[in-house]
């Protein structure tokens, strides 16, 4: 690896959405170790902080376990590496194949929430137009798809923080919803200052989490919602706004539509009947509505949502519930407050608008939208027919690989490219997403270590890593970053914008495929142009020059001032037609079961603060597997007395179903999914829940258990209600 200059090139963190400002300086000639030091940066989001994960992000640049040849597969089932010529034909013949034989839809693509903008953008255009499939969707869809389709259910557009991370600086109240920030993304923690020193973070979590634990000593509130019952959590809330005469009457009126529906939605949610259901004291309740609604009223007040409340088959609705409340208070586009969605990945927030969904087009444009098709068949020069229509959503995707075709449903994916996405370990039911892509015809990855997807692959082309290439991305407040090269890559790898420029040409794609990373944002500027996410006033030139944008910044007329961006939305009015927001009654939701069987409990999934999504990455850091260098199911002592389950102690971890008869194998069916983890006893967590991150692979994942069951809206899975039986195991 060879640093490009000895200047130190300012970027930002390879990890999360916070996107911490970081510059890379070479090291001292000579030094063992990364060739690159890591130092933090001053930024508005993380104000010169890092992680530990992106102190050490460098050591991925030098790790031996680095690809750098494209490995294809022999008749032996071993990956042997091959010239980038012959892997490429390769894998061109196979889309061929798969496409002559089962129609365009029969090559599939599953992309990522860390790809930088230009990436998320050409491999929309390349699934598109140079493979002519429906079939791509990405791993946002794990992450941000219940905020998303209720943000723009309510909004008329989503994104992520629709006002600057310092605004909630001056919060004297947050209400922080399934969102464990402390760990997530440590430095965000200093926005919470102004609202713990007024007594006003309160915090919605099953778990005492690290953020849980910053309410303590005054600094705010815990509630701690039995398991899936957040959303009735929310409804009692805006119960007592409405029925205590809470609610910004003024604002409702001039803003938005829908108030009579959800009034009547949540006027059964009376606080004792959600104590019964929550376990939240009727008394807590109503402090912390009252609390919502002064702080809206004299102070500043924001409600933050995370995945803990989003990753639901009724996802969807639980966020608009917390949207609604949000309303009610009078707080979104407001100068008193604001409704904001933590982003979790990297680029989750830019990669979700440039046409990596299945039902986008660039600009977040709906691809059923008439207008926007036509405008991109006009950037892309294409006929309007030549742009396929909606595809699946991520699960539904999944779960087709290899399928044949039957009279009920289409023939399933048969040929798949995977970009920036590790599903063996993060996906639910990764058993079930193994034996699919086992399925396959032909399976590609391009990844820069051999993750547990890769290990799968029939092709396997190398790429490159953060540090190595230029790009941008797109923060959780909408604010788009430059990510600089800063050293060389290794010979062998290669850009993912060089491999779709290659395939295309090979498949004889209409339009052009740039392997350039800034002529390609160039082309996104005019993608976008016009759309919700416009990025048309963004050049490389004013990221260069320090400014970093908030979308839409349009393109200025000739002779006029640069577009300065919109660090805020929502102040005039929202994106919907009409410009008001829309409340939304939501379904009440349906009680989890009873507790059948002994040793029964809630699994929660979620994120350590040392490992980041599936572990490809930091589990290849020594520090961070130092750390962390196993699974772990946190168990409450209580519960573990009555089974016999000593800390340290291993166990096992099953599908509940399993154990109660329904749906279990036959004899020759795959074996009962199980984990095995150690248990760690914390009385931070209920005695009826139990909580596995998801990082690691094999017996140690966390999504062996979960289930391939979906928000019919947003597609989301569920993460957080798995229904298990723990019970102790003997490991050799
Ligand atoms: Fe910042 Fe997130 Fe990177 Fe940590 S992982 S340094 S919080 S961007």
């Amino acid at each position: 690896m060879t640093p490009r200059t000895q200047a130190p090139a300012a970027t930002h963190c390879p990890y999360c959405a916070l996107q911490c400002a970081m510059s890379l300086s070479p090291t001292a000639s000579g030094a063992s170790g990364p060739a690159l030091k890591v130092a933090g940066r001053d930024f508005p989001t993380n104000r010169g902080g890092l992680c530990r994960k992106g102190w050490t992000a460098a050591e991925l640049l030098t790790h031996p376990e680095r690809l750098i040849e494209p490995l294809l597969r022999g008749d032996d089932g071993e990956l042997r590496p091959v010239s980038w010529d012959v892997a490429l034909e390769r894998a061109a013949a196979e889309v061929r194949k798969a496409q002559a034989a089962h129609g365009p839809d029969a090559v599939g693509v599953f992309g990522g929430g860390g790809l930088t903008n230009e990436k998320a953008y050409l491999l929309g255009k390349f699934a598109r137009l140079a493979l002519g499939t429906s079939r791509i969707d990405y791993n946002g869809r794990f992450c941000m798809s219940s905020a998303a389709a209720a943000g723009n259910r309510a909004f008329g557009v989503d994104r992520g923080l629709p006002f600057p991370v310092e605004d909630l600086g001056a919060a004297d109240t947050i209400l922080l919803l399934g969102s464990n920030v402390a760990e997530t993304m440590p430095p965000f923690v200093q926005h919470l200052a102004g609202a713990r020193a007024a007594g006003g973070l309160i915090v919605v979590d099953p778990r005492r989490s690290a953020t849980a634990a910053l309410t303590a000593d005054g600094a705010g509130t815990h509630l701690a919602p039995a398991p899936h019952t957040d959303l009735i959590l929310l409804l009692g809330l805006a119960h007592v706004v409405l029925n205590d005469g809470l609610l910004d009457r003024s604002y409702l009126a001039r803003r938005t539509e829908g108030l009579e529906s959800v009034a009547r939605s949540v006027a059964p949610w009376w606080p004792e009947r959600v104590q019964a259901a929550t376990g939240v004291p009727a008394t807590l309740l109503r402090e912390t509505a009252g609390r919502l609604a002064q702080s809206a009223r004299t102070g500043s007040c924001y409600i933050l949502t995370g995945r803990g409340i989003e990753q639901h088959a009724d996802g969807t609705d639980t966020v608009t519930a917390a949207i609604n409340l949000a309303l009610l208070l009078g707080l979104p586009g407001s100068a008193r407050g604001g409704y904001g969605t933590l982003t979790g990945q990297g680029n989750g927030q830019g990669g979700r608008e440039h046409g990596q969904k299945s039902d986008q087009l660039p600009g977040y444009r709906k691809i059923t939208d008439a207008g926007a098709r036509a405008h991109m068949a006009r950037v892309w020069g294409v006929p309007e027919a030549a742009i396929p229509g909606p595809g699946v959503p991520a699960v539904e995707l999944l779960a087709s690989l290899g399928r044949p075709a039957s009279p009920e449903k289409p023939g399933g994916v048969r040929c798949l490219f995977v970009h920036g996405a590790n599903v063996v370990v993060s996906a639910p039911d990764v058993t079930a997403v193994r034996e699919g892509l086992r399925a396959l015809d032909f399976l590609v990855v391009c990844d820069f270590f051999l993750s547990e997807t890769a290990r799968e692959a029939d092709l396997v082309l190398p790429v490159l890593q953060w540090a190595e290439e230029e790009g941008t991305m797109t923060n959780l407040e909408g604010r788009v970053l430059r990510r600089r090269r800063a050293v060389d890559p290794p010979a062998g790898a290669r850009s993912e914008l060089w491999i779709m420029h290659r395939l295309a040409a090979l498949l004889d794609a209409p339009s052009s495929f740039p392997d350039d990373p800034e002529t390609v944002f160039e082309e996104l500027r005019l993608a976008s142009a016009g759309g919700l996410a416009d990025y048309s006033g963004i050049t490389y030139a004013r990221l260069d020059a320090g400014e970093a944008l908030h979308w839409p910044c349009p393109d200025a007329a000739p002779g006029a001032p640069p577009h300065a961006g919109t660090p805020r939305l929502f102040a005039e009015r929202f994106a919907h037609p009409d410009g008001r927001a829309r409340l939304v009654a939501v379904r009440t939701p349906a009680p989890l079961p009873a507790v059948p069987t002994a040793g029964a409990f809630t699994l929660a999934t979620g994120r350590l603060l040392e490992h980041y999504q599936s572990g490809a990455q930091t589990r290849r850091v020594a520090a961070l597997t130092a750390a962390q260098p196993e699974v772990r199911l946190s168990l409450h002592p209580a519960a573990a007395a009555q089974l016999g389950i000593a800390d340290g102690a291993w166990v096992r971890v099953r599908r509940e179903r399993a154990v109660a008869g329904a749906g279990l194998p036959g004899p020759s069916a795959r074996p009962e999914p199980v984990v095995l983890a150690r248990a760690e006893l914390t009385s931070g967590i209920r005695p009826d829940t139990v909580f596995l991150p998801f990082h690691f692979p094999g017996l140690a994942a966390a999504n062996r258990v979960t289930e391939q069951r979906t928000d019919p809206i947003s597609g989301m899975p569920e993460f957080k209600t798995t229904r298990v039986v723990v019970e102790p195991a003997v490991v050799e």
